[in-house]
């Protein structure tokens, strides 16, 4: 089974790279300004529709100065997809820029590691270094979400479907997942913020917000391998290289939205 694979920009933010990479100062080069892209990813073919993430509201995102193009649910109705059409929505991981909208699908269910759930809702998931990159409400959605029977929890390595597989790498939260997806166009890993930026790979740089720095390193090494195994071409999370990297879903629009399988 293959699908269309979309990854779909929906916020974007100017930053600088002393923001983007663990300990800076370790590389003793000057500090330059960079953007950050946020994209959440939709897979559709053999009847079934699979959201990757699901990005923040445009809320959330002006209290954290960032600036939302387009809202998650408004991109999915220029695809031509409802919120009632989703079969499955994966969660990469818990962060505030990959929860938002999560409870607006009403068909579909979750899937998120059981690791990343439990750190949320376990003793350190509360604490202000961690906290900041999440969102309570989302938290509370999930849990919601959990107590309703609409949530699969995957541990290891879990087929979502046919042609889609999800790998738990841990490093940037405990949970971290990417998925290596059959696509129409060839392989794809959406390497959600495993890897943010291509340099994290090309340069073995651990992005600046991590739960387990060895888990980030060892996290790059897993999708070297299996980009190397099966062919996949790299969706990183956050660059704004995915936008030149692959073909865009509209030439009048090539900001919008790209395809990358
Ligand atoms: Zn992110």
């Amino acid at each position: 089974m293959s699908y269309e694979v979309l990854a779909i920009r929906y916020a974007t933010r100017d930053t600088w790279t002393r923001d983007i990479y663990a300990n800076p100062w370790v590389y003793d080069e000057p500090d330059r300004p960079a953007r950050m892209d946020y994209f959440f990813w939709l897979l559709r073919g053999g009847g079934r529709i699979v959201l990757v993430d699901t990005g923040f509201t445009p809320e959330v995102g002006a209290a954290r100065a960032r600036t939302t193009l387009c809202p998650p649910p408004r991109a999915l109705a220029r695809l031509g997809v409802e919120p009632a059409d989703v079969d499955t929505v994966v969660i990469t991981h818990a962060h505030y820029d990959h929860t938002g909208n999560a409870g607006i699908f009403p068909r579909a269910q979750i899937v998120i590691s059981d690791r990343e759930l439990a750190f949320w809702t376990g003793p350190y998931g509360g604490r202000q270094q961690f906290a900041h990159s999440a969102e309570r409400a989302d938290l509370g959605t999930l849990r919601r979400l959990d107590d309703a029977g609409r949530v699969t929890r995957m541990s290891g390595r879990h087929q979502v479907a046919p042609g889609i597989e999800l790998i738990e790498v841990g490093g940037h939260t405990p949970g971290q997942l990417i998925a290596l997806v059959d696509g129409e166009a060839g392989p794809v890993l959406l390497a959600s913020d495993a890897v943010h930026y291509y340099d994290e790979l090309d340069l073995d740089r651990p992005f600046a917000v991590f739960a387990d720095l060895a888990g980030m390193y060892a996290g790059f090494d897993t999708v070297r391998d299996l980009a190397a195994a099966s062919g996949a071409a790299v969706v990183a999370g956050h660059d704004p290289a995915v936008l030149t990297r692959f073909t865009p879903w509209d030439t009048a629009d090539p900001g919008f939205a790209v395809r990358v399988g």
